[in-house]
């Protein structure tokens, strides 16, 4: 009998916190007999491309496509509003293209498809055409959750249809779900208040389509929002993908890793570094990039620091207090971009300074790695709720009355989590639980099989 082998569609929402864990999703599809071809914009394509390096085989064991995201090549993909709908106009057809193409060339056609469920026409395409579809979600159940209860939060007078937030006193999503703020719903969460509206018509649209999914993947693990996934059970958790380091290294960065500072990494000693990084959108200002380096000066304590190329808001290397360099020496080693998941895995790190993104906070708390939590936008506020009120494993920055976060404050709340050993004590716990989850027998890894299962029993394979 011939054995068919499962060709699967892959395409992520076109930012860094999508693509890298779809990108590893795929990379144990692979391992597990498939076939992939991953649906990139051409600008991240490029960069993907550019960023891998010498002994990278991604290409070999992944068909790496690109079509346009319909935005001029000067135009802006960090504004998201325009990127969003730039890419529902776009995209469909370039996506219906890339799976026509597959199944004219490939004699078992497309078995399914795989999309972010943030793109809700990406379903729609692929019932058009008939193909099996799983939505991927990529960060928090919880998030997914207070999305899925739009309709009854709207129903229940706690927000509006814009999404406007009625109500801000604390509400449950379920009585096992902890207490959250309205105010750090994903939707209300964005510097651009025109955001909202367009989330919330999105959002609709997600709603109604993923109904019709045949999976509902999500990159996180039942043990670390029970409540979340007891309130969705069609929500199936496959996770933490980057975090159980089953491949060793993520690919799909879009900018190139500097291993270098593992090396630095090497000659501090254990438990002594403090780990600064904002993931891939947080910016700046300049009063507050320079509040954060002095904050880290006067703490006196050994730091490694991703500063991204677009990290400041109208900064380069003189956005820097003066003569800061030179007082921290070779205390502090700051980078552009760092191999994250190495950096938090090394023992030197003894706390991850962190904007929250939903990747980067299970990356520290699969490591073990209690937080100090700096959250900038859309999830990062609802996540910091679970680091710091449901799993007590960090501390939130609180901004002054300027709404700057101060040098004062950021040394203060280094002490206190550095003082208090029982941070760490909870976050090795948590790192216990979460990775027992992906190891074999585990929720997560017992999930992974069945969909695994599932994708190798149905059309296009045996
Ligand atoms: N990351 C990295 N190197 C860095 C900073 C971030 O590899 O210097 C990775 C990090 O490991 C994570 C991703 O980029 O997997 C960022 O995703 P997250 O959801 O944390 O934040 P976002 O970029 O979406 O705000």
């Amino acid at each position: 009998m011939v054995q068919l082998i499962p060709h699967i569609v892959a395409m992520p929402y076109p930012a860094q916190g999508h693509v890298l864990p779809l990108m590893e999703l795929s990379l144990w599809l692979v391992k597990e007999g498939c076939k992939i071809t991953f649906i990139n914009t051409e600008f991240n394509h490029k960069r993907v491309i550019n960023s891998l390096s010498e002994n990278d085989d991604v290409r070999n064991k992944i068909n790496l496509v690109s079509v346009p995201d319909g935005l001029e090549p000067h135009e802006d993909r960090t504004d998201l509003k325009r990127l969003t709908e730039s890419l529902a106009e776009v995209m469909p057809g370039r996506l219906e293209g890339v799976i026509k193409m597959i199944n004219e060339f490939d004699e078992n056609g497309v078995s399914c498809v795989i999309v972010d469920q943030s793109m809700g026409w990406a379903l729609r395409v692929a019932e058009k055409l008939n193909i099996r579809r799983v939505a991927f979600w990529p960060a928090a159940a919880a998030t997914l959750a207070s999305i899925f209860s739009v309709s009854k939060l709207i129903d229940d007078g706690i927000i509006d249809h814009d999404g406007s937030i009625l109500k801000t006193q604390g509400i449950k999503l379920s009585p096992n779900m902890p207490i959250m703020n309205p105010s750090d719903f994903i939707w209300a969460c964005f510097p651009d208040k025109s955001m909202n509206k367009m989330i919330m018509n999105v959002v609709a649209e997600n709603n109604e389509r993923v109904k019709f999914a045949d999976w509902v993947i999500c990159n996180s693990a039942k043990e670390l929002e029970p409540g979340a996934f007891d309130m969705y059970p069609q929500v199936s958790p496959i996770g933490p993908l980057l975090a159980s380091n089953r491949l060793g290294s993520a690919a799909g960065n879009f900018w190139p890793e500097d291993s270098n500072c593992l090396k630095w990494l090497d000659q501090q000693p254990d438990n002594s570094v403090i780990y600064v990084a904002f993931g891939s959108f947080t910016i700046l200002d300049l009063t507050q990039f320079q509040e954060l380096a002095l904050g880290l000066e006067s703490s006196k304590k050994r730091f490694l620091w991703v500063v991204r190329e677009d990290l400041i808001l109208d900064g380069g290397d003189s956005a820097y207090p003066k003569g800061f360099k030179d007082r921290v020496g070779s205390r502090g080693h700051i980078v552009k971009w760092a191999p994250q998941q190495k950096v938090l895995a090394h023992p030197s790190i003894a706390c991850f300074l962190s904007h929250c993104g939903w990747n980067s906070t299970v990356e520290s708390v699969s490591n073990g790695v209690p937080f100090l939590c700096w959250p900038y936008f859309a999830d990062q506020l609802f996540n910091q709720s679970y680091i710091c009120d449901v799993w007590k494993v960090g501390l939130g920055l609180n901004k002054n009355e300027f709404g700057v976060i101060g040098k004062e404050e950021i040394k203060n709340k280094m002490d206190k989590l550095f003082g208090d050993e029982t941070f760490k004590e909870r976050a090795l716990d948590l790192q216990a639980k979460v990775n027992s989850s992906v190891k074999k027998g585990g929720t997560s890894n017992k999930m992974f099989g069945k969909f695994i299962g599932w994708i190798k029993t149905q059309r296009g394979a045996i």
